[in-house]
């Protein structure tokens, strides 16, 4: 029997009744990455049979049956740390840096009785929107393996549309969750900064980072996220509020709920040059949405322009801060020429050590963004750029705050086009920045979204629709997101892969 299809609900079935071996059921992920993942890429490392087994014995030794997640394979992305397991943040600096802790969204998922399969593969150190910046070669999309998955989190994504696994954990920074999934046809949240501890998560751009779920099925997702959100004092953004049952929420959500619910499309979300079907499609589905009693109007978030420029002046400074620590000597890799120890040897300063290691260590994309990061924050520049960004930030939040007093929810597209072919933008950094038009805003304001599929492009081609909710009111935004994927009944993920 194959098991990669089912969603975590009906695995949860499955376990819970007991008629099939709990090691075939998991074993059966392990055979299913092995058979599709030469074509995809999705994973830098694969648990072996034998460290499964051994979660699986762990898991059921502590008698944690009616937990959540009891057995459910989850797949990781490469910038999470576990414990003793190889996390690269697909780097080559990374490329053997085995971390001695767990991340505490790690430790609670276990604790939970979910089953590591692997870690996932990613643009390197979360920066890209398509997985090509991996040190470890592009992840490739279900849908059609010339093109893009997306990314930052290009391989969860993928491990998820392609029944992988049923669920995956990803980072958004500027819409690396939502993007991906979108372009993967899978369900993608970003919950509030600071609802996830991000203890335990390379940072990339700290006061943006945030943990979040794929999954096929916005109830799958809502399952991992009432796990994971929870505040942890190991982080100090990490925000002391109860952690509230999203899945019961679902169980209760009917018409109701949309029923006079107030949605605002934003103007400067609907711009020249998307694409038309994923504007038609997003556009299709708010009137469905109509139809159920959702009253829908047009609102304004008048600084959304500048929301790309402002998040390329503040994550690479906060990046270039944050890579410092890749010296050669604290971490990973460390470059070492064959004179070494001669006393000619190019390493004969400190700071030669230190060039070498980074020159060789970090991949293109990754220099630019230090570059322009070390430029922004020099001093000369600060002013100019990093605290005009600031500002900038500051009025983009506002916007959303003023919005969100006429309306409830906010609904966009998730991304301008579906998916481009591999290659197609990546010597062409502008053009790639742009495809996180519509996520990145969400970032800068610190507020929850999620990106569920709502269509095809004529190419069979997932199209993504956002909902943006106000600060922690991720129930609202997952209820209104379950009810939409039950009426426009594109359930089940279909591609080469699952169908
Ligand atoms: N694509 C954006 C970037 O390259 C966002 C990445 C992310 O969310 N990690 O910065």
């Amino acid at each position: 029997m194959n098991f990669f299809s089912l969603t975590v609900k009906e695995l949860q079935k499955i376990i819970q009744e007991g008629q099939i071996s709990n090691r075939e059921i998991v074993l059966n992920f392990i055979s299913r990455i092995k058979e599709v993942d030469k074509y995809l890429n999705a994973f830098i490392t694969v648990f072996d049979e034998e460290q499964i087994l051994r979660q699986v014995s762990n898991q059921e030794s502590k008698k944690l049956s009616s937990a959540a997640m009891f057995l459910i394979p989850i797949a990781i992305k490469d910038n999470i740390c576990m414990k003793n397991i190889r996390t690269t943040c697909g780097s080559k600096i990374l490329e053997n840096y085995y971390p001695p802790y767990n991340a505490t969204v790690i430790e609670l998922l276990e604790s939970a009785g979910a089953i590591f399969v692997g870690k996932t593969n990613m643009d390197e150190f979360a920066m890209g929107s398509s997985t090509e910046t991996s040190y470890f070669g592009p992840t490739k999309n279900p849908y059609d393996l010339t093109r893009i998955p997306g990314g930052s989190s290009g391989g969860s994504a993928v491990a998820v549309a392609s029944g992988e696994c049923p669920v995956a954990l990803g980072s958004d920074t500027g819409g690396s969750i939502r993007q991906p999934a979108a372009l993967c046809g899978v369900v993608g949240v970003k919950p509030t900064y600071g609802r996830v501890s991000r203890y335990g998560l390379v940072a990339f751009a700290s006061s943006l980072d945030q943990i979040g779920v794929f999954a096929r099925t916005v109830y799958d997702a809502a399952t991992v996220l009432e796990i994971i959100c929870r505040y942890d004092p190991r982080d100090s953004t990490s925000v002391n509020i109860p952690p509230e049952k999203y899945t019961v929420e679902l169980d209760k959500c009917d018409d109701t709920d949309v029923k006079g619910l107030k949605i605002g499309l934003p103007k400067e979300y609907f711009i020249s040059g998307i694409q038309e079907e994923v504007k038609t499609e997003i556009l299709n589905s708010v009137k469905l949405l109509e139809t159920y009693g959702a009253k829908v109007e047009e609102i304004s978030l008048p600084h959304t322009e500048y929301a790309v420029a402002t998040y390329y002046i503040l994550a690479p400074a906060e990046a270039s801060s944050n890579l410092a620590r890749y010296d050669g000597v604290k971490y990973g890799f460390k470059y070492k020429d064959k004179n070494y120890d001669s006393e000619d040897s190019e390493y004969s300063t400190l700071v030669n050590m230190y060039r070498y290691t980074r020159e060789i260590g970090f991949g293109a994309e990754v220099k630019r963004r230090i570059m322009l990061g070390t430029y922004s924050l020099s001093s000369g520049y600060y002013e100019a750029y990093y605290a005009k960004a600031q500002n900038v930030r500051y009025l983009i939040t506002q916007d959303f705050i003023n919005a969100f007093s006429k309306v409830d929810l906010i609904i966009s597209p998730t991304t301008p086009t579906t998916a481009f072919k591999l290659g197609e933008k990546i010597n062409n950094p502008l053009q790639m920045y742009l495809s996180d038009i519509f996520t990145i805003p969400c970032n800068l304001a610190g507020l929850p979204g999620i990106s569920i599929p709502c269509g095809y492009d004529k190419n069979g081609l997932p199209i993504g629709l956002q909902i943006l909710a106000p600060h922690f009111e991720e129930t609202k935004m997952l209820k209104l997101a379950h009810f939409f994927e039950q009426v426009r009944k594109i359930r089940k993920v279909k591609n080469q892969f699952l169908v």
